[in-house]
């Protein structure tokens, strides 16, 4: 068999440019093909934890995240009349060791895409319409009419995969609904906030309000969290329904929920979906591979989807090159390191989406007596401790593997040490 020398990844966003990165790095010939017709720069803060943070310093990106972080000085949560009812640092509220850190997605994939742009070959506004892959190699059709052929082929692109639909077949077949939505969009800032998230707790349902240190001068996002056990029916392509379907779900809320609502009106980066995780037996299938979300959505509630991402496209390129450019002995290995970690944050997202979506007015009181007393508390760094280090074990589920020692050439960038590494 001939070592895989080309890859086509679908996806610009986290998982597709990371894998580029690593590819570049060890001499393998990556193109990312990516359905918008420019690198999609919106989005929500995203947590950065644990072995993320190791694989950004590895990817020789982590000074400039930090350089994007939301720097967000912590939060609070009100009752229905706007009362603040307690407030937490960052560090209790985001349950964040001291190396962790949050920038917002679009920040990240701008960064990974700098990074990359010179190097790996770009294909906007692009997707991949069928391919067939011979056992020697994939035949590409796109959708733009052009055809290619690569030696391997990744599928990068999200929980939606449509590389999974080509070659595994329907999404229903792999998705789990956690019986909640999620939805968030740029607002103009009626909270008047600064680096700070403002939550309100209904039951079932959470709205939460923040402005990150990279804010737009006078805007804020808006999002809402609302339990469904049953999912809900929409065309995915229909936000004008969407919108609809929130203002729905929070119709004759208090505080100042018709408001943030009303603001989805005029917002052009609307997001609107199901917080589900996507579960497949295997993530490979020939020459064609999924990673990130693609083939492991843990969704947000476990808020490590983009660390999972980041470490996914490490251990993927790292097996590749480790295994000399076999893609059988590689992808397996892959799958062998990603899927216990992997395991760990599917079943921490189950748990946290119930905590954000608490079902009761009682439940929710409790809450906040906890909220109001915490910091008055003396056991209050016992209980951020527990916090912590719930999440850090998600965080720190996947082993960040050495793949033989690495050097850093002239450029900065990171070469694996003769020998230590098959040649490709
Ligand atoms: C509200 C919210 C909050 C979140 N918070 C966190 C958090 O705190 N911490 C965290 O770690 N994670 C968080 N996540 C999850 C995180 O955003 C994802 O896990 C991460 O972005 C996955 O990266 P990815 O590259 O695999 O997929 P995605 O980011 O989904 O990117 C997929 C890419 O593929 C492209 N694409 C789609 N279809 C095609 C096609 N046919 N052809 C070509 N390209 C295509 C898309 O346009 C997109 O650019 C959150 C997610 C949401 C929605």
């Amino acid at each position: 068999m001939r070592a895989a020398r080309t890859v086509l990844i679908s996806g610009a966003s986290i998982a597709g440019p990371a894998l580029a990165l690593w590819l570049h790095r060890y001499g393998f010939t990556a193109t990312v093909v990516e359905r918008a017709p420019e690198l999609r720069t919106g989005g929500y803060k995203v947590d950065l934890r644990g072995g993320a943070i190791e694989i950004c310093e590895r990817m020789g990106i982590l000074d400039e995240v930090r350089a994007h972080s939301t720097d967000m000085a912590g939060g609070s949560y009100v009752d229905a009349r706007g009362r603040t009812v307690g407030e937490l640092p960052a560090e209790i509220f985001g349950g964040r060791a001291e190396q962790d850190d949050e920038i917002m997605r679009g920040d990240l994939a701008r960064i990974l895409h700098e990074r990359t742009r010179d190097d790996v070959e770009y294909l906007f506004g692009d997707s991949i319409a069928s391919l067939h892959d011979d056992g020697e190699g994939v035949d590409v059709v796109f959708e733009s009419g052009a055809r290619r052929r690569f030696d391997l082929v990744v599928g990068a692109d999200g929980m939606h995969s449509h590389t999974r639909r080509l070659v595994f077949g329907d999404e229903r077949r792999f998705k789990r609904h956690l019986g909640a939505y999620i939805s968030i969009f740029t607002a103009p800032d009626r909270l008047g906030l600064d680096r700070w998230e403002t939550y309100h707790a209904r039951p079932n349902k959470l709205v939460s309000v923040y402005s990150t240190s990279g804010e737009r001068a006078g805007t804020a996002k808006n999002c809402f969290v609302f339990a469904s056990p049953a999912e809900l029916a929409y065309d995915h392509r229909d936000v004008l329904a969407q919108k609809r379907l929130l203002a729905d779900a929070f119709a004759g809320d208090d505080w100042e929920i018709p408001r943030l609502i009303a603001d989805s009106a005029d917002a052009e980066d609307f997001y609107f979906d199901a917080i589900a995780t996507i579960t497949m037996d295997r993530w490979s299938r020939g020459r064609v591979v999924l990673l990130g979300d693609a083939a492991h959505c843990t969704s947000p509630a476990s808020g490590q989807g983009t660390g999972l991402a980041l470490t996914g496209a490490y251990v993927l390129a790292c097996e590749l090159a480790a295994a000399g450019g076999d893609h059988v002995a590689a992808f397996a290995a892959y799958e062998t390191v990603m899927r216990p970690g992997v395991e760990v944050n599917r079943r921490f997202a189950e748990k946290m989406v119930k905590e954000m979506t608490v079902s009761s007015r009682r439940k929710i009181a409790l809450r906040m007596l906890l909220v109001r007393t915490l910091p008055k508390m003396p056991w209050k760094n016992l209980i951020a401790r527990m916090i912590r280090e719930e999440i850090q074990r998600a965080a720190n589920a996947v082993p960040v593997k050495e793949y033989g020692a690495y050097e850093r050439n002239g450029t900065g960038r990171m070469n694996p040490v003769n020998g230590t590494l098959q040649g490709i």
